[in-house]
């Protein structure tokens, strides 16, 4: 049997405190499936610098021209986790057999990669890496992610539990991949959809390693409403459905009022009259709101924009010359 060739992607924004600890660990771990013939000598592993404003580069690209199977891509600017990840998996794709995402700061178990290659070798395109349980998250985090799931299932989004971008996907489920051409491409709720045979590993999952965690709040929501907005439009359901009841209520009011007109005395208050405007006014401000979100969303995918510009890809094409010396 021939070993199949494997690329670990590592997309990489501002990582030069963890990232000499990320290249050591997963180098020594690479080397150890390739001498137990796990995987075939030409795997490597490819360091995606999302636009770093830090040393991050700098370090991949040293270390890829010391050691063959460092590769390092460089983006012209931030772009991104989630487009980061696709620049790295598209780019390695053609000249591998698999691929596994996989962050920088080591939160996640390398060597379940391990176990993601049986499953690649028993014949699944997809496995996911699942974590068992999130005691290593703070606390908001966790309910934050947890409400995220529910609101996720709530709008009748499949994805999967406890699932991040730790991933292996075989070469046929990435040329697939690659056929999605939405501009938002929300990878946890992208990848179910290819529908090829696919398995769980589960494990735990750690802390950062060093740095900070790059999704600041601000980040996590976008994120979040991204992916309920880009896979559903129950919000736009749940709006029309307000505006009905709201309808409903205001005849029923309607209906009070003039009853109270000819039955029994008449209330000129200020107090119905000031509820009922504030009310469908924000009624329909949100409405607006929502429809707009919709319509952004259709606005940014007619431009059909490039997700990622490469600047330098030391993995598939040769160096230019002024960066050989
Ligand atoms: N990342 C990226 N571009 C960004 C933000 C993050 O490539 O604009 C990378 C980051 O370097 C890390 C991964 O995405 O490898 C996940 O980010 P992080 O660990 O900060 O997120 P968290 O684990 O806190 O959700
Ligand atoms: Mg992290």
């Amino acid at each position: 049997m021939n070993e199949p060739i494997l690329t670990i992607v590592v997309p990489c924004f501002n990582e030069e405190e963890v990232l000499p600890k990320t290249i050591s660990e997963m180098d020594s771990f690479l080397t150890a499936l390739i001498s137990e013939n796990l995987v075939s000598n030409m795997s490597k592993i490819l360091f995606v610098d999302d636009g770093s404003r830090d040393g991050t580069w700098s370090m991949i690209y040293k270390e890829s021209l010391n050691n063959q199977h460092i590769k390092g891509l460089k983006l012209s600017r931030n772009v991104g986790h989630q487009n980061a990840l696709l620049a790295g998996l598209f780019t390695a794709k053609d000249a591998s057999d698999c691929v596994v995402s996989i962050d920088a700061d080591l939160q996640d178990d390398i060597k379940v990669i391990r176990d993601f290659i049986e499953k690649f070798n028993d014949g699944y395109d997809i496995v996911y890496g699942v974590r068992q349980g999130r005691q290593t998250d703070t606390f908001f985090k966790r309910s934050t992610a947890e409400l995220f799931y529910k609101v996720m299932g709530m709008m009748g989004v499949n994805i999967i539990f406890n699932h991040a971008d730790f991933r292996l996907m075989s070469k046929r489920a990435l040329d697939e991949l690659e056929r999605f051409g939405e501009a938002n491409m929300f990878l946890r709720g992208i990848v179910p959809l290819i529908g090829f045979s696919s398995t769980n590993v589960y494990y735990d999952r750690k802390e950062r390693l060093a740095g900070e965690t790059k999704y600041p709040l601000k980040k996590m929501l976008s994120f979040a409403f991204d992916g309920i907005t880009s896979f559903s439009i129950t919000p736009i359901r749940l709006v029309l459905m307000i505006g009905f009841l709201s309808f409903l209520i205001s005849l029923a009011f309607g209906a009070y009022f003039i009853g109270l007109k000819f039955f029994g005395e008449t209330e000129t208050g200020w107090t119905s009259l000031i509820t009922s405007i504030w009310l469908i006014g924000g009624l329909q401000l949100i409405a607006i709101g929502l429809i707009g979100e919709y319509i952004g969303k259709i606005y940014k995918e007619s431009k059909r924009r490039p997700k990622y510009i490469i600047d330098i890809d030391t993995f598939n094409l040769p160096l230019p010359r002024h960066l050989i010396n």
